[in-house]
């Protein structure tokens, strides 16, 4: 271990405090909360419902189409509102982290609305999003053969440590700052995998094997979360 400090105090291997809630939003199908330290994430889900335009229809399988969107006030340089670059790129890798537990081929013809909206950012609100719309997506009752756990690892000053704030993203060790998000299963299988940097295959291997650790600690917090929904009698 090095002697290296994070600027609040964690330790390499600690993600900041989570908080989850399921059920926040009456009106759609599925909804969910995922907040890590200041980061928070909100998902509703809307569907399955006929895919309309039509030609956009797959008779084969449902499709899954998140829409990520960062608020405007999310963040104290007021974000200038509507799609970016950013946020359709973000969208689709969040539809490929979900999609591997999806079995969408139940609903030809059909299309799943995911929307994420960040109401307030601290980096890494890709992966909160992740793990707010696998909460949504099993509220809302669409079968998953698991859900998907996400969070970011990053190397800060030569050390590999884990869930970056924008503080610490924003930190240059002279060969640029390296932020991996990563999402998986329960089960450990990866469905996400993103890297903004330079790190050697140690370095790799042991972010993920940092992430491995954490995500077992994120799936309980979601997993609690669906269950006191369903204990409220929020279903
Ligand atoms: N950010 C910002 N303005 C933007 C985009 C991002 O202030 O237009 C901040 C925000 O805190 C975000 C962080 O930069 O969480 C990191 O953004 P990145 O694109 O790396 O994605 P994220 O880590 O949020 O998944």
């Amino acid at each position: 271990m090095t002697e290296f400090k994070r600027p609040d105090g964690r330790k390499e291997d600690e993600m900041r405090e989570i908080k989850a809630k399921v059920g926040i939003i009456p009106n759609a199908d599925g909804s969910a909360m995922y907040q890590s330290g200041d980061t928070i994430a909100i998902a509703a889900v809307y569907g399955p419902k006929k895919m309309h335009p039509q030609h956009k229809q797959n008779p084969k399988k449902g499709v899954l189409r998140c829409t990520y969107n960062m608020n405007s006030f999310s963040v104290s340089d007021r974000i200038r509102p509507g799609p970016s670059r950013r946020s359709t790129e973000i969208s689709k890798i969040i539809e490929w982290a979900l999609e591997p537990v999806l079995d969408l081929d139940k609903y030809p013809n059909t299309v799943i609305d995911v929307h994420i909206n960040i109401i307030q950012a601290d980096a890494g609100t890709r992966c909160a999003g992740i793990n707010a719309a696998s909460m949504a997506l099993a509220h809302a009752g669409v079968p998953m053969k698991d859900l998907i756990l996400s969070i970011s690892a990053g190397k800060l000053d030569k050390t590999i440590v884990l869930d970056l704030s924008k503080e610490e993203e924003d930190f240059e060790d002279g060969e640029g700052a390296t932020d991996i998000p990563i999402s998986m299963t329960n089960s450990g299988e990866l469905t996400h995998l993103q890297l903004d940097g330079k790190i050697n295959s140690k370095q790799l291997k042991k972010a993920i094997e940092m992430a491995r650790k954490s995500c077992k600690k994120i799936y309980d917090v979601q997993k609690k979360a669906l269950k006191d929904a369903v204990n409220v009698g929020d279903n």
